[in-house]
């Protein structure tokens, strides 16, 4: 036996949630104390009351904050256990429009704001089904599956949106003949006689079951809310006078994601990794010393855009992302971009100029592949709207310096013991902070060193 789940629990731009959302009636009530809303989340199981929500601006400021936390040494479940409670869905569900609302009016659907947004929605659903018994989690999935998927056989075009935001993989699906397979009797049907040593109905659940279908749900249901927050965006541009509540709440999701990106780092990273902070031009190997005097024969403009622009900015914002293995963006650790356009660019640039002819001289164009490789799509102006167009490289590792750029690599002492030119600078930081001790720190190393660029491409 199992109790029914309101699919807006899940997803709450299902019929549902909108039927709840039209029950709020005004605005006014955003800041009002909710006696209901306390009730429900101090009656939640093992829930720390000292410092909950108590009206619906901080229980969204509160979702946000989760998200950014929950992945930190610091996160304490007890402190948000609240929002697994399915009791909570109807005052959920308008949190969820207040910030969806107060992100699209004033940021937009390109923002920083609006992607943590779209990822925070993604893993509460996730961390939501995983709290569900097995059978009420089928029977929410199955009920917000048929309505999201009006068509009996789906085609994977269905999807392109999906596929094309990376917020699905192909290889996740099962296709035949270009239709996606996810009802049990279609795949039956389909593959029933091909599959000749195996239980069909096992291999069902071994190859779509239940996982594919959630992961089909997650996606679309965050797909949905950022095609929300545009519809909200395209809709304000249009109006002269914008929410000022709305407005107001906005601000507020911007501070708690600043401080959060300053206390974990972004998405609660939990700072396995080395921290950002300003360069330490000592600490640099030969190879990057090389290249910021300035190249005067072959591989100039590698050495520049494919070299030194992931070293350069990943050293500077996150050192630590082949310890941590979380890909970022450049505005997740630097929201406003000042390090990149004060500290990062210049000494890319200054490095540019000091070739031998000056790079930018004879191929200005190269601009744009710098920027290009910082994650800022094809532009002469390195812009936050344009963010995500392209990946942000990670550094090389030391072997593809050597197949690629051979005359760069001097190696010292130091290069002993690492292979990726990144590692070597974390490593030397280290060892200046202690004082140029002769550093033998753990954690360091071998966990980074051949690492391939997950942004690579
Ligand atoms: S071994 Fe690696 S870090 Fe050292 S100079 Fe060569 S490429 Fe640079």
């Amino acid at each position: 036996m199992f109790t029914m789940v309101s699919p807006a629990f899940i997803n709450p731009l299902s019929e549902d949630g909108k039927q709840m959302v039209r029950e709020m009636g005004s605005l006014e009530a955003l800041y009002n104390q909710n006696a209901d809303l306390i009730e429900v989340i101090t009656k939640s199981h093992l829930q720390d009351i000292s410092d909950i929500p108590t009206n619906y601006v901080e229980l969204a400021l509160k979702r946000i904050e989760w998200y950014l936390v929950h992945n930190s040494k610091k996160y304490d479940h007890k402190v948000y256990n609240f929002l697994f409670n399915v009791e909570i869905t109807p005052f959920d569900v308008i949190s969820f429009y207040i910030l969806c609302q107060a992100i699209g009016i004033r940021y937009g659907p390109n923002s920083r704001e609006s992607r943590v947004m779209v990822e925070s929605q993604g893993k509460i659903i996730e961390n939501r089904l995983e709290k569900l018994s097995k059978g009420e989690r089928e029977e929410v999935v199955n009920r917000i599956l048929g309505s999201l998927l009006t068509q009996s056989s789906i085609k994977w075009t269905f999807f392109e949106e999906l596929l094309s935001s990376k917020k699905l993989q192909l290889r996740d699906l099962l296709l035949d003949n270009g239709q996606i397979i996810l009802d049990r009797e279609e795949f039956l049907e389909r593959f029933g006689d091909r599959i000749t040593h195996r239980d069909p109905e096992k291999m069902y659940e071994l190859v779509v079951g239940a996982k594919i279908k959630e992961l089909i749900a997650i996606k679309m249901i965050m797909q949905k809310t950022e095609d929300y927050m545009n519809a909200v965006y395209e809709k304000a541009q249009r109006e002269i006078e914008p929410n000022p509540m709305l407005l107001e709440v906005a601000e507020k999701v911007s501070t708690v994601l600043s401080e959060s990106v300053q206390t974990y780092g972004y998405g609660g990273g939990g700072g396995v990794g080395a921290k950002a902070s300003p360069l330490s031009p000592k600490a640099f190997p030969p190879c990057v010393k090389k290249v910021l005097e300035g190249i005067r024969s072959g591989g100039r403009n590698d050495a520049i855009i494919l070299f030194l622009t992931p070293f350069i900015s990943y050293a500077r914002l996150y050192p630590g992302v082949f310890a941590e293995n979380v890909t970022k963006r450049v505005s997740d650790v630097d929201p406003n971009l000042n390090a990149v356009q004060n500290e990062v660019l210049p000494m890319i640039f200054g490095a540019a100029e000091r070739c031998s002819p000056p790079l930018f001289e004879d191929q200005p164009q190269e601009k744009v592949n710098i920027n290009a490789k910082m994650g800022f799509g094809m532009h002469d102006a390195l812009e936050l709207k344009n963010e995500g167009e392209t990946l942000w490289y990670t550094p090389m590792s030391c072997e593809k310096v050597k197949i690629h750029l051979p005359s760069l690599c001097k190696p010292d002492k130091t290069c002993k013991t690492i292979g990726n030119p990144l590692s070597y600078y974390n490593k030397v930081k280290r060892e200046l902070k202690k004082g140029g001790a002769e550093g033998e720190e753990k954690g360091d190393g071998k966990s980074d060193e051949t690492h391939e660029s997950p942004s690579k491409g």
